[in-house]
């Protein structure tokens, strides 16, 4: 038999119940302390020290602890481990308590948990990248950053869904609990957690929605549908959960239209470096931004590229104009340096976790866009719309910037509660209770001299304990002294403790002050409290206008550092068009022409044409002669359009892309337990299954993680297919030479070889694309140069030219061959819509009715 849980565990108990899967910081006094495995757990994580305190059941408990003052780096860490944390604070002051008669330990809640999807700290964000929470249904999906309030929602299933979900890249992922083990989700399994079912309800989604924007009917924010509201108010109430009750301030729902945007899926953004956190990325490469919340902007622009003309053509003119305008280019990029983050600062205001230093962000960041403003005022040119609707958005709240310009000291204090946030002369109260607190504090500095010359005691100090408040300290011969025969300035003279040769005595007159003083600093203490809320509130009461203007700010930085680049670096406005060309004149791969450049080389810039005609492009060459750098650029370059920023390029005519794919042969990805060659060819099966005719694909080295000869049957295959079938734009790298022999058969595929010399018997890389096939003996002739011996040569030669001979056997073979089946005359929409709606229907799902509605809507798409 044990004994019962003290009183405090039993709270702990029920406290762990509640939330068996998150780490308690158990707030007692101080510290946040932790207990059981949760203590075992968090210090192995922080490496910290164990202890243990008190015993359960027989055995001591574990415990340790971070001080609540500076635990913000050690909550950082846990949740950058994955782990979810729960905080429990005490709901009542000692002193509230015992005014309550309350018995026993503190009362104590959960207030909050911080999850990775939630978090709004500064030390465990990063500034340039946006944290999403994600929500699907595996019929559609909503994405919150709540550090800035942007919340979206859309259709998406299948392939479009894990798209969209690579777009977002979630630090978590809330999916109903049936759907925990979909290979759809296989990619997040470790930021997934699985709500129940129901929460996913249409209804409930819809109220909770209606809640968070205080609307009586969604109506009002636009039309979404069931699986929307289902996943978007999952979502909001999933985070009012962890808020303690609380929401930020939400943007109103975006509602993503299908194909709005580029699909691009994770294999594809990783082999063309999009991915925000890759070490060699394409972001480093090309952010010129001066503000988080600018690199924010890119990094989501460029994770979601657009594929509507209006869109893509607004942003560059928004680039356009600040090409144009280099001086009120450089006057706002300055203005905008050091700017503050505005939106994070105003999600914490929102949650009621602001602090004076966030209101000093927006206070700082307000002055900001005023100084922009000015900057932009200066401009001669016509505002294209992008960029006047910015500049309107540059001063929201006049009154409350001037209020909080007045309000605050210049650096007010990370920390609530720490005092000094409020500028004196802001409010006569504050300044009259910091003064007597002030003033009696200067009484007691002049004291000791007076006290000194009265007593005649040279070694007479006043000083301060928190126990004893003033009190005086005397050597001791002189403290019997005083104590036998007190002086009339030393009226009520007490003594309180002798310590170390010293006499410590306590005076009415000192203890008079000692209140005074203490009971001015509460009030100064309340009333700067009182005035920071009322700050805090007036910045709510202006959240839409000051959340528009973050984002105007950012806009604006992003549209200046695309020019920035465009100068400096010879980057191009891409001229963007409805049909399929795709023309690229002298274009360059922005990453591998950074590291060149590093290196010292120079970067060969190398055209390319996709347009109906010359839709597909087979490049052939030696190893590390620049195919795969080549077959990247374009894709890399067709993202960079459709994000609305500038191309490196001489010149470029793009037709909008749809998707894009990029997959390189054999990529190692054993840690995902698959063969490489059974990834590749499922990745295949993804391009083949997937694109469109205005999709954009690069394969590089297709097939070359099998045998030769499935591997070039395979490649052959799906060249003819890409060709024939999906008619879209494509670049083709191989090392089958086998392959161009097709190039007879197939109008539309031109044949590219990078040139490659000798130059005083070493191999010399030009890096230039011209027409033709790589000469096959090349491999030979490297390796001649690098020494292998003569007789080997000669004899790889031999077999070689018995190989070449067989080769040769294969142009006829593709006369031979019949042709590869046709895809039905030029799709039209509307069958691949009635396959769509087809493919997502579950018969057994359909009431009679909901079965007839469906058959009328499939007739009305045939036509
Ligand atoms: P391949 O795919 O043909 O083996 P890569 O495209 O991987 O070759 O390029 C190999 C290296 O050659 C790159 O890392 C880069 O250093 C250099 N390189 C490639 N393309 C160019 C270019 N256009 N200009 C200059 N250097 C290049
Ligand atoms: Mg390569």
């Amino acid at each position: 038999m044990s004994a019962p849980p003290s009183p405090m565990l039993a709270q702990w108990f029920a406290a762990k119940a509640d939330h068996p899967d998150a780490l308690l910081f158990f707030r007692m006094g101080d510290f946040y302390e932790l207990f059981f495995e949760d203590a075992e757990k968090a210090a192995a994580a922080l490496d910290i020290a164990l202890t243990s305190r008190g015993e359960h059941a027989g055995h001591p408990i574990p415990m340790c602890g971070v001080p609540v003052v500076n635990h913000e780096p050690y909550l950082a860490r846990l949740i950058r481990k994955g782990f979810r944390v729960a905080i429990v604070e005490q709901t009542m002051t000692p002193v509230e308590a015992k005014r309550a008669k309350v018995k026993g330990p503190l009362p104590r809640a959960v207030v909050r948990i911080v999850t990775p999807g939630t978090v709004t700290e500064d030390a465990i964000l990063d500034g340039a990248r946006s944290n999403w929470i994600v929500a699907s249904n595996g019929a559609a999906l909503a994405w919150l950053d709540l550090s800035t309030g942007t919340f979206g929602v859309r259709m998406a299933a299948g392939p479009t869904l894990a798209a969209a979900l690579a777009a977002r890249d979630p630090s978590e992922l809330l999916v109903p609990d049936t759907l925990l083990a979909d290979p759809l989700f296989a990619e997040w399994r470790d930021r997934m957690l699985a709500l129940p079912g129901p929460r996913f309800g249409t209804e409930s989604g819809r109220r909770a929605l209606e809640a968070a924007y205080g609307v009586a009917t969604l109506d009002a924010l636009g039309a979404f549908s069931e699986d929307e509201l289902a996943v978007a108010g999952a979502l909001v109430e999933y985070v009012r959960a962890t808020q303690g009750g609380a929401l930020p301030r939400l943007a109103p729902l975006a509602r993503e239209a299908d194909g709005t945007t580029m699909a691009i899926d994770a294999a594809t953004r990783r082999s063309l470096g999009l991915d925000p956190s890759a070490p060699d990325g394409l972001l480093g490469a090309i952010d010129r931004t001066v503000t988080a919340a600018g690199a924010r902007l890119l990094a989501s622009r460029l994770a979601t590229p657009s594929t509507l003309r209006p869109v893509i053509e607004a942003r560059l003119d928004a680039a356009g104009f600040f090409v144009a305008d280099a001086a009120c280019r450089a006057r706002v990029r300055a203005a905008l340096k050091g700017a503050p983050d505005m939106a994070r600062a105003l999600a914490r205001i929102g949650l009621g976790r602001g602090s004076p230093a966030d209101l000093g962000a927006i206070r700082d960041g307000l002055a900001t866009a005023r100084a922009v403003a000015a900057a932009l005022a200066e401009a001669a040119l016509p505002r294209p719309p992008l960029v006047a609707a910015a500049e309107a958005a540059l001063d929201p709240a006049p009154a409350l910037a001037e209020r909080l310009a007045r309000a605050l000291v210049p650096r007010p204090p990370v920390r609530p509660g720490e005092g000094g946030a409020i500028a004196a002369g802001f409010d006569a109260a504050l300044d009259r209770a910091r003064g007597l607190r002030d003033d009696s504090r200067r009484v007691i500095a002049a004291r000791e001299g007076e006290l000194r010359a009265a007593t005649g005691i040279g070694a007479l100090k006043i000083r301060h304990t928190a126990q004893l408040g003033y009190f005086l300290e005397v050597p001791e011969a002189a403290g019997l002294r005083l104590r036998a025969n007190p002086p009339p300035a030393l009226a009520g003279l007490t003594h309180r403790q002798t310590m170390a040769g010293t006499m410590r005595f306590t005076t009415e007159e000192l203890a008079a002050l000692d209140r005074r003083i203490v009971e001015a600093a509460a009030e100064a203490e309340a009333r700067e409290a009182e005035i920071l809320g009322e700050l805090a509130a007036a910045v709510r009461a202006e959240a839409d206008g000051i959340a528009a203007c973050a984002e105007a700010l950012a806009g604006l930085d992003l549209a200046a550092a695309t020019a920035e680049l465009a100068e400096r670096d010879a980057w191009v406005r891409p001229e963007i068009t409805e049909d399929t060309r795709f023309v690229v004149e002298a274009g360059r791969h922005p990453v591998v022409e950074a590291a060149v450049r590093k290196a010292g080389g120079s970067f060969v810039a190398n055209g390319v044409d996709l347009s109906p005609g010359s839709r597909v492009w087979l490049v052939t060459g030696p190893n590390m002669a620049g195919k795969s750098t080549f077959l990247r650029q374009a894709a890399i370059l067709a993202v960079l359009a459709q994000a609305g920023l500038y191309v490196p390029a001489a010149a470029a005519r793009l037709g909008i892309v749809d998707r894009v794919f990029s997959r390189v042969g054999a990529a190692d990805d054993l840690a995902r337990g698959r063969s490489t060659f059974m990834v590749e060819m499922v990745e295949t099966a993804a391009i083949l299954n997937q694109a469109t005719a205005r999709s954009l694909v690069i394969l590089d080295e297709l097939g070359r993680g099998t045998a030769t000869w499935d591997g070039l049957a395979l490649a052959w295959a799906v060249l003819e297919a890409i060709h024939d079938r999906l008619r879209c734009r494509a670049l083709f790298a191989t090392h089958f030479h086998e392959l161009t022999a097709l190039a007879p058969r197939l109008p539309e595929l031109r044949l590219a070889r990078l040139r490659v010399k000798e130059w005083r018997g070493e191999v010399v890389f030009l890096h230039e694309v011209e027409e033709g096939a790589a000469d096959r003996s090349y491999g030979l002739h490297v390796a001649r140069l690098a020494g292998v011996p003569r007789e080997v040569v000669a004899r790889a030669q031999t077999v070689l030219s018995a190989l070449e001979e067989r080769a040769r056997a294969l142009a006829p073979l593709a006369e031979e061959l019949p042709l590869f089946a046709a895809r039905p005359p030029a799709a039209s929409a509307q069958p691949d819509e009635l396959r769509r709606i087809l493919a997502e229907t579950d018969p057994d799902d359909l009431s009679p009715r909901e079965a007839h509605a469906l058959l009328v809507r499939l007739k009305a798409l045939a036509g």
